[in-house]
């Protein structure tokens, strides 16, 4: 079998007024780069790379420079491909765009094997651990007409939170950071106090404290019950993570931002964190994923993968926690403490929700990773086309 041609889809769907903010940014739009590989046997793959950030770089890095490189290649061999994309552009790349670009490839490629195969990519990686995954609904960021008066949108927080439990969600991911330790405390509280207590929390930065701060905030939020804190400090700044771990009674989780073994080696050797979450889509692929993973489990770091993006990221993703082994065994499988749980992402966005004639629903708080060949899903090509904005 022989690569016949790679092509880029950037999709663009514009929020209108049902932008929210995290504590980095505004989101005005979903995005999403996806690259389509096409065999001479007929045979195809979609992967996706990046995620919130421009789309554009990302595939100019496929269709200027990789796409070049693997035109004629034979596409199963996933990890051959990777070290030599790797390799030729270590000296510009290493972290970022490249990565992500590389991200969206290996993909594609695991999608191509498994179609060869007739089988789902998670009995191409070593097989299932589980065919449905616990989720855990990502929410609660900063919205309404003024996102920065947390006041007036204590009470809306709390219906929103509220929704998500009705929804069936067992555990909810809020964010924290935009406004002050204390005003992001009362938010929090409210947040807890809507759900009750048997919903697990997990509480996301978005790297918005200094390490001094972020023992502030997380001392306050160990009154709520909240299960692991996600990015307190700058990825780049391992002796603050270092610092924040030893001083908070709380799991520390980072890898968003992260790429490659060789970016969560320091990460995870420096002992900075208890939760590993590379993101399929921007850490190097599934080739990469699961030489992270191993490498986390060797230091008794557990690996749950961060998740944004649409459809195709997702479904990469269940396919990913698959394969990851209750950790460490019981006979007696717990969530949050080791058996893994997915991201969905419950922001507003129809490349997650529309783009796959598959539809990922919740079952009993867990999504069904899906069993056909490769990723097992179909892209649905008029959605597509009605939020392409380049090819
Ligand atoms: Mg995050």
């Amino acid at each position: 079998m022989k690569i016949l041609k790679i092509e880029t889809y950037i999709l663009r769907v514009p929020l209108g007024n049902e932008r929210f903010y995290s504590s980095q940014c505004a989101f005005p739009e979903r995005n999403s780069m996806l690259v389509h590989i096409e065999t001479d046997e007929g045979i195809d793959g979609w992967g996706e790379g990046g995620q919130y950030g421009p789309p554009e770089p990302v595939a100019s890095c496929i269709n200027d420079v990789l796409a070049k490189q693997l035109i004629g290649r034979d596409p199963l061999q996933p990890m051959v491909l990777w070290d030599e994309m790797y390799a030729s552009t270590r000296d510009f790349g290493q972290k970022g765009t490249y990565i992500e670009a590389i991200s969206a490839i290996d993909i594609a490629l695991w999608d191509i094997m498994g179609k060869a195969l007739g089988k789902p990519i998670y009995t191409l990686l070593g097989g299932a651990h589980r065919k449905s995954v616990p989720a855990y609904a990502t929410g609660c960021y900063y919205r309404g007409e003024d996102p920065f008066d947390y006041r007036s949108n204590l009470h809306r927080l709390g219906e929103e939170a509220k929704g998500y439990v009705d929804a069936g969600f067992r555990m909810l991911k809020i964010k924290v950071g935009l406004l002050p330790i204390e005003q992001d405390l009362e938010r929090a509280a409210a947040i807890r106090q809507a759900v009750g207590n048997d919903v697990k929390l997990f509480v996301d930065c978005n790297h918005s404290y200094n390490a001094f701060n972020a023992v502030k905030m997380i001392s306050g939020l160990e009154k709520l019950g909240i299960v692991f804190v996600e990015e307190p400090v700058i990825p780049e700044d391992l002796e603050g993570y270092k610092y924040v771990r030893s001083k908070v009674n709380m799991a520390i989780a980072c890898g968003e931002c992260e790429y490659t073994r060789y970016g969560f080696k320091n990460l995870i050797t420096a002992g900075c964190i208890d939760i590993a979450q590379p993101d399929i889509c921007v850490c190097g692929g599934l080739s990469e994923w699961m030489k992270i993973m191993a490498l986390a489990q060797a230091f008794g770091v557990w690996t749950i993968p961060h998740v944004w993006g649409s459809g195709i990221a997702l479904a990469a993703a269940l396919h990913a926690i698959a394969t990851i082994p209750e950790f460490p065994h019981t006979a007696n499988r717990v969530v949050t403490q080791n058996e893994p749980m997915v991201e969905y992402d419950r922001n507003p966005n129809p490349l997650r929700d529309l783009l796959l004639k598959e539809k990922f629903e919740l079952v009993n708080g867990c999504v069904v990773v899906p069993a056909g060949p490769g990723l097992g899903v179909e892209i649905d090509r008029k959605i597509l086309e009605k939020y392409l904005v380049r090819k």
